[in-house]
């Protein structure tokens, strides 16, 4: 072997360990202990927006009446790929589903899961939340957030559900293309206001918009979910400070 492919070769390695250490520094966090939420601002650099002041979830409470305009929504069956990443259970989605507000259009990405909800009610806490998150073309972020309460089956979570990934890693082609659409309830009325992602990094800059209508999941819909987290992956309520809450 010459010198200088010795030299390349031991260039790629470094390189390697590198890139390898620096995607699961990336994903080193949870929910628990020193890796847990009361933590994240400190684990990187990267993660300092987690201490901002306007970080998600909240309490949705004291609202301002506001004349808010419809989301108009435009989604289609596009749900294709699905994955456990060790923080939640996520559905890709296919390009060509969005929605608009403010004049602007946000694309869907995906939608994900916790349990039990991120964000309150009026205090109350719902068994099982969802965020359908949404990006315009310059990367602003946009996310639907739905409540699940217990009761009768969700029809429209079945096929998801009947390939819930069981172990962080595992991904795989959906073999009905979800369709958020029928995840979302009738009335499209939502309650508003600036946050954050509501895990690591924790960026902020985040439109939220919280459905006012629950829909339904069972028991074992809602068991399944949290029997392949291991624990709860709701990060705590944060202070809402100076934001309005508009409904
Ligand atoms: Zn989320």
């Amino acid at each position: 072997m010459s010198k200088s492919l010795i030299l390349a070769l031991s260039l790629l390695t470094t390189t390697l360990s590198v890139s390898s250490a620096l995607a699961s520094s990336g994903s080193h966090w949870g929910y628990e202990g020193k890796m847990g939420p009361a933590n994240w601002a400190q684990l990187t650099p990267e993660n300092g927006a987690c201490a901002g002041k306007n970080q998600s979830p909240i309490n949705l409470t004291g609202f301002i009446e506001s004349d808010l305009k419809a989301i108009d929504f435009s989604y289609r069956a596009g749900g294709n790929e699905i994955l456990n990443n060790g923080h939640t259970v996520q559905v890709n989605y296919a390009k060509g589903s969005s929605m608009k507000i403010d004049n602007i259009q946000f694309n869907l990405l995906q939608f994900h899961f916790h349990a039990p909800s991120e964000n309150h009610i009026m205090g109350k806490s719902y068994p099982l939340e969802a965020h359908f998150v949404h990006a315009d073309k310059e990367g602003n972020l946009a996310v639907v957030a739905l409540m699940f309460e217990e009761g009768k089956e969700n029809s429209a979570l079945a096929g998801a559900w009947s390939q819930m990934p069981a172990h962080a890693g595992d991904k795989s082609v959906m073999k009905t293309t979800a369709d958020a659409n029928k995840i979302l309830p009738a009335s499209k009325d939502y309650y508003r206001f600036n946050g954050s992602l509501t895990t690591p990094p924790c960026s902020e800059g985040v439109r939220w918009f919280v459905m006012k209508e629950a829909v339904s999941a069972s028991k074992e819909q809602i068991h399944a979910f949290e029997k392949v987290m291991h624990h709860g992956n709701n990060r705590p309520i944060q202070a809402t400070n100076a934001r309005p809450l508009l409904k």
